[in-house]
């Protein structure tokens, strides 16, 4: 941390005072290496007056990182009521630079928080992960980008390629809205306690219009029949849309027997709507 950062106590003790024993049921696995916190938040680009959504901060370690980088505002997300008072030291080290909100991210309007674009910067709690990255992709235009850690399992099928395991129904979701791309992987032997599993960074920078465009509904209603039944041929996957499936895939120019891993996002979009106007 440069030098002019206000003292805090290394994390452990933090954990320690506060009695910050992990609970699994709340995914807490902390990063205690302000080294590797200040990497995560760097992956988000320069920081200098921007507004922070951080979820789930715990004891603080990332959150110290996303100040030390020069935010503005930050505001920080969290449902364990016995993180409050640690957070309460670093807001009193940063004055007025840091909100802490008591509640559950999964039930929480994000954009009502702020005015403009922020930026989202969290090490996820992974039982919750998937679901809190739908939402937000739901609301693309409230967010300049998403640094987020996930389970490397997630984060390759988010950054997956087609004809690949992983490529599916969050794949086509997160590139149609976002560019995408790994940054890096974090060993389990890096957190307080070590998960079972590799974790990695992965950001997501929404574009300013989807790449093809389609409606987000359709294409979600297109792509969860086509990758329902994976293994399947699309004409048999998609006849669970309740339409000529083999009629709309000629139509759109695509082999009927082919596989929903062998499709792009621009081929999915161009189903989604030739799906809209056969309904
Ligand atoms: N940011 C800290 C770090 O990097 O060390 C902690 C990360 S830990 C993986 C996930 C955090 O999310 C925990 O502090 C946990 O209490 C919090 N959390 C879990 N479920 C949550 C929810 N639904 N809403 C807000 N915070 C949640």
């Amino acid at each position: 941390m440069p030098p002019n950062d206000p003292p805090l106590p290394p994390l452990r003790e933090v954990i320690a005072k506060y009695g910050l024993r992990a609970e699994k049921s709340l995914g807490q696995n902390f990063l205690l290496d302000l080294n590797l916190t200040g990497r995560i938040a760097r992956c988000a680009g320069s920081l200098e007056g921007e507004t922070i959504i951080e979820i789930g901060p715990g004891p603080g370690g990332l959150t110290r990182a996303i100040l030390a980088s020069g935010a503005n505002r930050v505001i920080a997300i969290e449902k364990d009521q016995r993180c409050l008072d640690a957070l309460g030291d670093i807001a009193a080290a940063y004055p007025g630079r840091l909100e802490i909100l008591n509640e559950d991210a999964l039930a929480l309007d994000e954009t009502k928080l702020f005015d403009g674009k922020a930026r989202i910067i969290a090490n996820l709690p992974y039982n919750v992960a998937t679901p809190l990255l739908i939402k937000w992709l739901g609301h693309t235009d409230h967010f300049k980008s998403m640094t987020l850690m996930f389970q490397k399992e997630v984060a390759d099928r988010i950054t997956a390629s087609p004809r690949t395991k992983a490529y599916g129904r969050l794949t086509i979701l997160c590139q149609w809205l976002c560019e995408v791309s790994k940054e890096f992987d974090i060993s389990p032997k890096a957190f307080t306690p070590p998960p079972k599993v590799t974790s990695t960074v992965v950001s997501l920078v929404p574009r300013s219009t989807p790449t093809f465009p389609a409606k987000m509904e359709i294409l979600e209603k297109v792509v969860a029949a086509a990758f329902g039944q994976r293994r399947k041929m699309l004409r048999a996957s998609l006849k669970s849309l309740k339409i000529p499936a083999e009629e709309l895939l000629v139509s759109v120019g695509l082999d009927p027997t082919s596989r929903a891993e062998e499709l792009t996002v621009e081929d999915f979009c161009k189903l989604a709507r030739k799906y809209e106007e056969f309904q």
